[in-house]
């Protein structure tokens, strides 16, 4: 049984004081129990946040990870900081990360293999631009994506791993895939996780949709068979939107 999981990715967005408010709204928010929550707040947002959800299930999440341990790498953070802070999951490759600041699939599975290390999480994003997907090679593109994301970590990492499908033309358009595209490129992503190491590993990884989910979105994604939640940037923004996802997983 795969537990779902919501995981709100801020970006760039929220002050430690905004964060430290976001925070109480939340815990006075009845949260969900059958359904994992995170957030993935930037880097100056986590000590705030592992302090404030720390007697809770809440989890606290990374955007991105530099893959060296330490030394003269200026403005990065490691892995092993991330961990001693008490962070979960760290976000690995999302495609404004890719497309902005030029990060490459090698890149993507040095961070993934950091993070493993570290005894942490990863949250391995994949997707296709439009023109691949009207292309019809989105397909291959997002399993290419995984393999090279995967490269080296050891099956008994793998089944704890989060993989998120997200389509590059859904993020932050308000334009989502149908939860039947959706779907499909989750199950695509399973099988290939399987190809790459068996049945055990790709029934116990965790396959998130992401792409302008919303409150309204979520349960009709969450309906399908290998949707195991969401990656949600906007819409986790406000407690009551985050909790009304987390309510509908
Ligand atoms: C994201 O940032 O990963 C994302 C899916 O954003 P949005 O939900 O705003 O499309």
């Amino acid at each position: 049984m795969r537990t779902p999981l919501i995981a709100g990715n801020w970006k760039m967005n929220m002050t430690v004081s905004e964060a430290g408010a976001f925070a109480d709204e939340l815990l006075n928010n009845k949260l969900n129990q059958g359904v994992e929550a995170a957030v993935c707040a930037p880097f100056i947002d986590l000590p705030v946040l592992i302090e404030k959800f720390k007697d809770t299930d809440i989890k606290v999440g990374a955007q991105n990870v530099y893959y060296e341990q330490s030394g003269a790498f200026t403005g990065e953070i490691s892995a092993p900081m991330l961990k001693e802070l008490g962070v979960h999951y760290v976000i690995a490759g999302h495609s404004e990360r890719r497309e902005l600041f030029g990060e490459s699939d090698s890149d993507i599975n040095k961070k993934a293999h950091a993070v493993i290390e570290a005894g942490m999480v990863p949250i391995i994003c994949v997707g296709e631009t439009e023109a691949e997907r009207d292309n019809g090679e989105h397909t291959e593109k997002v399993a290419n994506q995984v393999k090279a994301a995967l490269q080296g970590v050891k099956a008994e990492a793998a089944g704890d791993l989060v993989i998120a499908y997200e389509p590059i033309w859904a993020i932050g358009t308000g334009k989502s895939a149908t939860s039947d595209d959706a779907n499909a490129m989750c199950k695509s992503i399973r099988t290939k996780v399987e190809k790459l190491y068996d049945k055990g590993v790709a029934d116990s990884v965790r396959i998130l949709y992401g792409g302008s989910v919303k409150p309204a979105t979520v349960e009709e994604l969450m309906s399908k068979s290998d949707v195991d939640g969401a990656l949600v940037g906007g819409a986790a923004l406000k407690t009551d939107d985050y909790t009304a996802l987390v309510a509908g997983a």
